[in-house]
């Protein structure tokens, strides 16, 4: 059996002539989501540099289908939030946000955006955690996270999106 009717949700049986599926709406539709994530980047500071080199070659996201990286929100499903968020920033962020359509994921890249990072003390511009402003579906501590470990975070995304329910958003599906 080839490794794409492997990772197929549901039963695939093999007949002569072809093959048959059996499966669930939600099991197909979250494999498709799961499998095409557009992500929206928003880049701020130095994480932003480890955030373009999971893109690059080397590490190559593309491989699990997260290549098509936008500049607008209109077409993307999830932002990656890398790097320093100052109190100037907040709004814009925010409004982003709320420009994506649903069902729409944030993941927190770095110390500075999960927590204000090195500047929690001292800072009085810095947004001591990205989730005073949007919420987070992945956190990725580390200063800076390497590219494979927003790679893991993508992967892990993904699982939370195949335990999704259209019936449900942001449920378990039953
Ligand atoms: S967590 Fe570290 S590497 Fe990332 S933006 Fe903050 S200071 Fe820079």
């Amino acid at each position: 059996m080839d490794v794409a009717v492997k990772n197929f949700p549901g039963i695939v049986k093999q007949m002569p002539g072809g093959s048959f599926v059996v499966s669930s709406v939600d099991d197909i539709i979250n494999w498709s989501r799961s499998n095409s994530l557009w992500p929206l980047v928003f880049g701020t500071s130095c994480c932003a540099i480890e955030m373009m080199a999971a893109a690059s070659a080397k590490f190559d996201w593309s491989r699990f289908g997260f290549e098509v990286a936008r500049a607008t929100p209109r077409q993307a499903d999830v932002i990656i939030c890398a790097g320093t968020i100052v109190y100037k920033m907040a709004p814009v962020l925010k409004r982003l946000y709320d420009q994506m359509a649903d069902p729409k994921y944030v993941i927190a890249m770095g110390a500075c955006t999960i927590s204000g990072g090195p500047f929690f003390y001292n800072s009085y511009s810095v947004v001591k955690g990205i989730d005073h402003i949007v919420p987070v579906d992945v956190y990725i501590p580390g200063c800076p996270p390497r590219p494979e470990a927003l790679i893991h975070s993508l992967l892990e995304l993904q699982r939370k999106i195949r335990n999704e329910s259209i019936a449900s958003p942001g449920r378990k599906s039953a």
